[in-house]
């Protein structure tokens, strides 16, 4: 059964830009084997994150384990999870959206404020708003089909 699980997380102050680089290499490595797609939105200088995942359910819930245990980010919120019929992040294990680089007019769309803040969004919020920048920004990462 595929299911989508999206949360919220905030870098240690010290790591914030690097640690995106290295997540998102372990992902690449990782999440094909283990048929994980999805997103990951960074936010104020990579110190705060907005993740997708997507998956057969143990996958999903086993590598949500790990990161809810990883010491790199705190605060790891979920925001939504839900039984899905299909992907729509299936494109990329794991694709990278800088959120700073996207029109205020699309962030003032799904938040109450300019200056968007992750932990207050709902599952459905947040599911629209990763749904419209993988459509409408540059999304940088390996595409699923390229492995
Ligand atoms: P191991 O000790 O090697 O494995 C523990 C168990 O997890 C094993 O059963 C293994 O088979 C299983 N496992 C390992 N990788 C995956 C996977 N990708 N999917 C399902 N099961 C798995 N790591 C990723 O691999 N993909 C990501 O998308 C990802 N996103 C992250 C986002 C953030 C913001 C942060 C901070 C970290 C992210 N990580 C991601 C890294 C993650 O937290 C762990 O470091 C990583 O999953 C390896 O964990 P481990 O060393 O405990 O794994």
């Amino acid at each position: 059964m595929l299911v989508r699980l999206l949360y919220a997380s905030r870098a240690l102050e010290s790591i914030g830009a690097a640690l995106t680089d290295a997540i998102l290499a372990q992902s690449y490595a990782r999440n094909a084997e283990h048929g994980i797609t999805g997103i990951l939105c960074a936010y104020q200088n990579g110190q705060v994150f907005i993740q997708a995942l997507e998956g057969e359910r143990d996958e999903v819930n086993q590598l949500y384990a790990n990161i809810v245990r990883d010491s790199r980010h705190e605060k790891v919120t979920l925001l939504d999870y839900a039984e899905i019929d299909q992907r729509v992040f299936s494109g990329w294990r794991m694709g990278r959206v800088d959120l700073n680089r996207v029109n205020v007019a699309t962030i003032m769309r799904y938040s109450a404020y300019p200056n968007l803040d992750p932990f207050s969004l709902n599952g459905r919020t947040a599911l629209a708003l990763l749904m419209e920048l993988s459509t409408t920004t540059t999304v940088v990462g390996r595409p699923e089909a390229a492995r």
